[in-house]
């Protein structure tokens, strides 16, 4: 089935002269859907209907707003097979993340109905005499939400869940790649009964449409999750808007995984491997460093490489395929390139390396180990975003946490060992926004902050209650009343 997508402003389908085809990264030959490049005029009309939307929506009852959400959940819970079958077909991770990336959104929009319904606010005796504060907060107002391919429902539920909650108007700009996983979410909350206007589609290529967003004085915030390199255009284009606007960005990561001599060896490598290459490696928490001491490293090699043999690359919709293709034609050359490079630079290839053919046309690419990565070498500092991990040498656990920090990142960090005071040593001194001991660095809860640090993140932290910190304006107000009546 072939879908005919269009934007959505003001509640309604709007369509445009030039339309872009989305192909199935499992299989080119099969058109996904047919999708409008939007324009500047597009965006600016999604921003005036989200302007006229805001005065109702903005002052609408929690009930109304916590009922959507909850209806808005309900039905990605009921179609997550259906909806997670599109996110394989559009997206390339396997169905199986699919149908739970489409659940795990659900969970998200569950909890911001409930979260919203716990919004309190502070009320207390000033130090003027007879005067009373309270603290409150307020919808910000028009919100750009700016997103990437690689979780095409849960990141937006995660940014336009708490963006309603709080009763902010939404402009969502979805990556060009994942139209119809976005045109999909956007039409189920106006089935929830989201009034006209609240939240709008804008679909089309970043610096189009995604700029316009950026630079308009009625936005009040962007959510953007993306890439480092596009986080810093979005940043200047919003500082060059006037007023300023609230900025939050979720970027990048190069994300160190520790397995220490003590470690339990299957443990690692079972947390190795999926972190590193579930999803295809397109996560940015993603363990893309391992960095392993000495007594430890053959085994984990061996073991690792052992492991790997045995995964099943394939379709996305096949259901013993375990790891899809990449999402795209420019992510293959993008990760081919690094491979390429990292053997040029003298890292040797333990397992993978290359491209691989599957039963259909696709952007299959094998998981790929590099060891003997020395720690300056390009695959060992920049971002990838594809299957390919290396192992790196530490001399000790020191040297281990010394080589994790050094990074510009700052997104999430693993330690597997056995000695709590390490374990604890580390939760301590990883310069990351997210420690995980004995875990992947990847895979994170909906009900607790998610954020990294240094390159990886700017703003208040997404996700759990701390998500208000974004999606929410402060006013203190100041009452005089007589003591005498
Ligand atoms: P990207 O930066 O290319 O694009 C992200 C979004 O920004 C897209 O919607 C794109 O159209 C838009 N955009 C591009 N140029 C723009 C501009 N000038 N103005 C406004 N919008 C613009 O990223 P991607 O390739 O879609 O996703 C991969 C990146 O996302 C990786 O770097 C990954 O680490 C990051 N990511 C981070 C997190 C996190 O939470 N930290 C989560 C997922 C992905």
């Amino acid at each position: 089935m072939r879908f005919t997508l269009s934007h959505i402003i003001d509640g309604a389908p709007v369509g445009g002269a030039a339309t872009v085809a989305i192909v199935n990264p499992s299989d080119t030959g099969d058109i996904v859907a047919i999708a409008p490049t939007g324009d500047a005029d597009d965006m600016l009309a999604a921003i005036a209907s989200a302007q006229a939307a805001f005065g109702s929506w903005s002052r609408s009852g929690l009930i109304e707003r916590h009922d959507i959400l909850r209806r808005a959940a309900a039905e990605m819970m009921d179609r997550r097979a259906e909806l997670g079958a599109l996110l394989s077909r559009e997206e390339g991770k396997i169905v199986a993340e699919g149908v739970g990336e489409v659940l795990r959104a659900a969970q998200t929009l569950e909890f911001f109905a409930g979260d919203m319904l716990r919004l309190g606010g502070e009320a207390g005796p000033s130090v003027r005499p007879n005067v009373s504060v309270q603290v409150t907060r307020e919808p910000l107002g028009i919100i750009g939400v700016i997103t990437p391919w690689n979780f095409p429902f849960s990141i937006p539920a995660w940014k336009i869940g708490p963006a309603l909650a709080w009763g902010n108007c939404v402009i969502f700009k979805p990556a060009a790649n994942t139209p119809a996983c976005a045109y999909e979410f956007v039409r189920i909350f106006l089935r929830a009964g989201l009034p006209p206007g609240v939240l709008n589609l804008v679909l089309g290529r970043g610096a189009a449409v995604g700029d316009t967003l950026c630079r308009h004085a009625a936005v009040a915030g962007v959510s953007f999750t993306g890439s480092v390199e596009t986080g810093a255009r979005i940043a200047a284009a919003c500082a060059a808007s006037s007023p300023p606007k609230r900025l939050q960005m979720e970027m990048g990561g190069k994300n160190p995984m520790i397995v220490l001599d003590d470690a339990d060896l299957d443990r690692a490598v079972e947390g190795a491997v999926s972190g590193s290459f579930y999803s295809t490696g397109q996560r940015c928490t993603a363990s893309s460093r391992l960095i392993v001491t000495p007594s430890i490293r053959k085994r984990f090699v061996a073991a690792m490489v052992e492991r790997m043999a045995a995964l099943k690359i394939g379709h996305a919709l096949d259901a013993y395929s375990q790891i899809g293709p990449l999402a795209s034609a420019d992510q293959l050359a993008l990760v081919d390139g690094y491979v390429v490079a990292g053997k040029g630079e003298g890292a040797k290839v333990a397992a993978g390396g290359g491209p691989l053919v599957c039963r259909t046309p696709g952007y299959y690419y094998a998981p790929t180990l590099f060891v003997d990565t020395a720690p300056g070498m390009r695959i060992a500092r920049d971002e990838i975003f594809g299957p390919v991990a290396c192992v790196i040498e530490a001399s000790n656990y020191e040297h281990a946490l010394a080589l994790a920090n050094d990074t510009s990142f700052g997104l999430s960090a693993a330690i597997y060992t056995e000695s709590l005071a390490r374990a604890e040593h580390f939760k301590r001194n990883a310069e990351a926004g997210m420690v995980m001991g004995n875990l992947p660095t990847s895979g994170a809860d909906y009900h607790v902050p998610f954020g990294g640090r240094k390159a990886s993140s700017f703003g208040p932290r997404e996700q759990g209650a701390t998500a208000r910190e974004f999606y929410s304006i402060v006013k203190t107000a100041y009452t005089y009343a007589s003591p005498t009546v």
